[in-house]
């Protein structure tokens, strides 16, 4: 596995590699979530290029673009360990050179629930992203249901701005407890972590109701806010029950619906999601999830 950073050596490195190529991109501090995507693209890909750079365009002025952690040796031995091909671990300088005045824009599906909240956001993922494909060219690129609306929104870049390639998109790694991987959770002390169990336990009752028969979004979203209520550490900011493909808010499920939030727990902004009417192992009750 090689680790390059300029442009230069991608491209050099890329020309050399025979059969598909796989890419995942990723802010680094890997956990367990990411390493899943790129198990995945080495199960399909015979070359798998991992990109590892903290995007500051899609941080607000407000946000933990300073604090984010990193660490990238650390990063390196476990992608060997998975089997990467090859790191792109690009600077500021590479990816946004002096004079830098292009950006990516996706209309509609970037207006609510996390563009909503985080209105500069999702120009600055579809901005590197298209860079991040435009430079490795892949055949294949791998994200997580973790940001749900990270995979409609450039679900859409892919086909309006005719991307030849393919959206693989791989379910959500949880820890045994129900907590959905995030290297933002490193940010919570013990007792945040603990508090952090009702995004899952949230999710699973409103998986339960729907099982049971409940179509009704505002009730189903009410018992969710109850679930809440006993977590006073746990401050909401939204849960939207939508439509799979266009993120617009759903008064009635007919076969699908996403269920997302974002909550926070202190200082630390905190997303989940499931898919009602769809599978869901991690969260499910044979899933033997403590909760
Ligand atoms: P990030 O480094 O946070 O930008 O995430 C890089 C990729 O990993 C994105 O496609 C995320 O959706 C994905 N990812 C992050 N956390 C998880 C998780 N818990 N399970 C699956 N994929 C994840």
């Amino acid at each position: 596995m090689k680790i390059v950073q300029t442009l230069e050596d991608l491209r050099e490195e890329r020309s050399k590699m025979t059969g598909p190529v796989g890419l995942v991109p990723t802010m680094g501090f890997l956990h367990a979530g990411h390493i899943s995507l790129v198990k995945q693209a080495v199960k399909e890909c015979a070359n798998v290029v991992v990109s590892i750079y903290v995007n500051p365009t899609q941080f607000s002025p407000t946000e933990d673009f300073a604090s984010y952690p990193r660490d990238l040796d650390r990063d390196a031995a476990l992608l060997k360990e998975a089997g990467a091909t090859l790191v792109w671990a690009p600077t500021d300088a590479v990816m946004y050179p002096s004079g830098y005045q292009t950006y990516v824009n996706v209309e509609d599906v970037t207006k609510v629930l996390e563009g909503a909240m985080r209105p500069t956001h999702f120009r600055g993922v579809t901005t590197v992203v298209a860079k991040l494909f435009n430079a490795v060219q892949p055949d294949k690129a791998f994200f997580g249901q973790k940001d749900a609306q990270q995979v409609a929104v450039l679900s859409r870049m892919v086909k309006d701005l005719n991307f030849n390639l393919e959206m693989v998109v791989c379910p959500i790694v949880r820890e045994k407890d129900g907590l959905a991987l995030s290297s933002r959770n490193t940010y919570l002390d013990t007792a945040q972590r603990q508090a952090a169990l009702v995004l899952s336990r949230a999710l699973r009752k409103a998986r339960e109701i729907f099982i049971n028969g409940e179509r009704e979004s505002q009730k189903i979203r009410s018992e969710m806010e109850k679930i809440f209520t006993g977590e006073p550490a746990a401050k909401v900011q939204y849960i939207s029950i939508a439509d799979t493909q266009s993120l617009l808010e759903v008064e009635w499920i007919e076969t699908q619906a996403l269920v997302s939030m974002a909550v926070y727990i202190g200082k630390t902004r905190l997303i989940d999601n499931t898919i009602l009417g769809k599978p869901d192992p991690a969260l499910d009750k044979s899933s033997g999830l403590v909760l």
